[in-house]
């Protein structure tokens, strides 16, 4: 695409020369020439008219010589650079302002052979040996034409002043084509180039390299679609990293338990490890095989969130009392922490319209996280506060905390923080990411405040039901 757009601008420009070219040779020249042709005969009309009614007349009526006329009409003719004639109406030359003529007569003259029009180019009669423009005028006494004044001027001298013309004509095109030339030269520069270069750019991302930048910085459209692409190509480039760094971590989660399990089983089966203590290997294979099966369950769950318009089941239901239920899920586990929960809930009951099951798997994995990073005899606390048509709700230990820098990254898909890894084997860091989505589908927000070594407190919003 690239070189035809240059090649079909630059056929162009010469096309447009060579047009302009044959058009100034061709029309211009014979447009030229007619109007030539028709204004010098005009003005010749005019003398002959004026030199038949006050000179050759009076001629014709005896009141001047013919040697007065003739001498007078010389004159003219070297005035106007023309030959003046006076023809009898037999075709008799009675003066002739020219070089002399062979016979004084006009063989087959024919005033008629004018047509309606007042002059003619030929060869007058066959006179002239060249193209020759004749006008003439009858010489009228009483109504009655006695001869005619004839004015000839060689079509040559017609066409020299015709040249000159076209040769102005010739020199505008070429200060024409000069700045069109500058204009092309402009358009190279602020248009192809820049073309050139975004398309050099666009090929090197169909390839999947991201890394080039297209270098136009111009406020305008050819700058804003560099600008575009640029933004573009660093977008992809990230995704492209975010999905290399997520296959990897797929690929490493799934890896080590896997290979504790293989390593286990070998030991059993080829006795390494002793009848007796088998029990306790099998239940680590049973560990590891729950975590396979957990993060499995979790990547299918977030793939669901990854296509857009996920399906909601919305529902008016009590925040209150879900948080109870889930609450009591963990009672079990907690006790064996010395774990204890305090509910601070906004009146009996508090209507939410959302996707319960969903907002039970928020809950679920917030709790889940407070009382995996909790120390030993705390408390965690779950609030509730309506506030502008939402219900905040808040769960809040006083754990590990997250170190500053990590906060961030707690979102993404596998991120755990070295803190937590020592806490928490069994984590897949699937959690959170799941939790974002859902808050995120049900156009609700979601945020963390934490202190390392202090606690966290997370806290998303849920939409106020008229019915509560
Ligand atoms: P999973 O939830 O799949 O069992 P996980 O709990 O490690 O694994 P997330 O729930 O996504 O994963 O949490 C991501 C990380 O954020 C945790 O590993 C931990 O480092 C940090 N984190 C989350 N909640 C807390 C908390 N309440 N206190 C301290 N750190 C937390
Ligand atoms: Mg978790």
């Amino acid at each position: 695409m690239k070189r035809t757009l240059y090649l079909k601008l630059l056929i162009g420009y010469v096309a447009f020369g060579i047009l302009g070219f044959f058009t100034i040779a061709t029309f211009t020249s014979r447009l030229s020439l007619n109007y030539i042709e028709r204004d010098t005969a005009s003005n010749l009309y005019r003398e002959s008219t004026l030199l038949a009614s006050n000179y050759a007349s009076n001629y014709y009526r005896g009141t001047m010589t013919l040697e007065d006329l003739t001498s007078h009409f010389h004159a003219v003719s070297t005035y106007l650079d023309a030959e003046i004639w006076v023809i009898n109406k037999d075709g008799h030359v009675l003066i002739h302002s020219g070089e002399k003529l062979d016979s004084d007569v006009i063989n087959d003259f024919d005033i008629t052979a004018f047509g309606t029009s007042y002059y003619q180019t030929g060869t007058f009669f066959d006179t002239f040996s060249q193209e020759t423009l004749s006008v003439f005028s009858p010489i009228t006494i009483n109504y009655k034409v006695h001869g005619y004044v004839m004015i000839h001027k060689p079509v040559q001298d017609l066409i020299a002043l015709k040249d000159g013309f076209i040769n102005i004509s010739y020199m505008t095109l070429a200060i024409i084509f000069l700045c069109a030339f500058v204009v092309l030269g402009l358009f190279t520069y602020t248009v192809y180039i820049p073309i050139r270069k975004i398309t050099r750019a666009a090929k090197d991302y169909s390839e999947g390299n991201f890394d080039t930048q297209i270098n136009i910085h111009t406020n305008d459209e050819i700058g804003y679609l560099a600008a575009s692409l640029n933004y573009m190509a660093t977008e992809l480039s990230t995704l492209e990293e975010d999905q290399r760094k997520f296959i990897a971590n797929v690929s490493h989660d799934f890896r080590s338990p896997l290979t504790s399990i293989k390593g286990y089983v070998e030991a059993i089966m080829d006795g390494t490890i002793p009848h007796e203590m088998q029990d306790k290997y099998l239940n680590i294979i049973l560990f590891e095989t729950e975590r396979l099966n957990k993060l499995t369950q979790s990547m299918l769950e977030l793939n669901k969130y990854g296509v857009k318009g996920t399906m909601l089941d919305i529902s008016s239901f009590d925040i209150n009392n879900t948080i109870k239920l889930v609450v009591q899920s963990f009672e079990g586990i907690c006790q064996e922490k010395k774990i204890s929960f305090e509910l601070i809930l906004t009146g009996q009951t508090s209507f939410v319209n959302a996707d319960m099951s969903k907002i039970q798997q928020v809950l679920y994995n917030l709790i889940d996280n407070a009382v995996k990073f909790s120390h030993p005899d705390s408390v965690i606390t779950i609030e509730t506060t309506e506030k502008n048509e939402k219900v905040f709700i808040s769960v809040k230990d006083s754990g590990i905390g997250i170190p500053k820098d990590s906060i961030k990254k707690i979102w993404e898909r596998f991120y755990k923080t070295d803190l937590s890894r020592g806490k928490d084997k069994r984590g897949t860091g699937l959690g959170l990411a799941i939790v974002k989505e859902i808050i995120s589908v049900h156009n609700e927000n979601i945020n963390v405040i934490s202190t390392e070594g202090v606690g966290t407190e997370f806290i998303f919003t849920l939409p106020l039901s008229q019915e509560g």
